[in-house]
């Protein structure tokens, strides 16, 4: 979560932690971190942050989520923890640790790119990363890896990445976030 601060600080913008309903007053994007996707869920719920959450995503506030992120916004979990909601906002079916315990936690380079906004060699930290298995008509795939896993999706507001580019010091993603949240909010007014 820092990292991302960091990264969108970095990049001029100013950013804030959310832990309760009304730190999400006035926020132009939101960032949902990696971590655990449980913890995610069992903290939202216990702050009552869950749905008014979910309502901001519904009505097209820009959302970046990275790992246990894409998890926590996904419709479906192949592999859920006993008990565990998301707020399936994310027309998607995730599996949770895809890449195993052996390969837990890589480094590797990888594309992504939507509409105009492309990026080649995006260093990425994937740390018991997800995959997305399935995805829904509305549903783009931004970035593949050589293997053939999806690890990224862009669903109108939203961008979610199984890995975390906050960690790499590359931040061309979340740049081009930033960039969206500024068409964003050009459209709103
Ligand atoms: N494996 C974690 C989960 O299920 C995600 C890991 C991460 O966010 N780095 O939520």
């Amino acid at each position: 979560m820092d990292e991302h601060l960091i990264a969108l600080e970095t990049l001029g913008a100013q950013a804030r932690k959310v832990r309760v309903p009304r730190d999400l007053e006035g926020l132009d994007g939101i960032v949902i971190p990696g971590g655990e996707s449980t913890v995610l869920d069992k903290l939202a719920r216990a702050f009552n942050l869950a749905e008014p959450l979910a309502a901001l995503i519904r009505e097209g506030l820009p959302i970046l989520a990275t790992c246990a992120g894409l998890i926590y916004l996904a419709k479906h979990v192949d592999n859920p923890a006993r008990g565990q909601c998301t707020l399936e906002t994310l027309d998607a079916t995730v599996r949770r640790n895809a890449f195993g315990t052996q390969r837990a936690s890589f480094d590797t380079t990888v594309d992504v790119g939507w509409g105009s906004a492309v990026f080649t060699g995006v260093q990425a930290s994937f740390i018991r990363a997800p995959i997305v298995t399935e995805v829904g008509s509305a549903v783009q795939a931004i970035a593949v890896l050589k293997s053939g896993e999806v690890v990224g999706v862009r669903q109108d507001n939203i961008i979610a990445l199984s890995f975390h580019p906050e960690e790499t010091g590359d931040y061309r993603i979340h740049q081009a976030w930033l960039n969206l949240i500024k068409n964003h909010a050009e459209q709103v007014i």
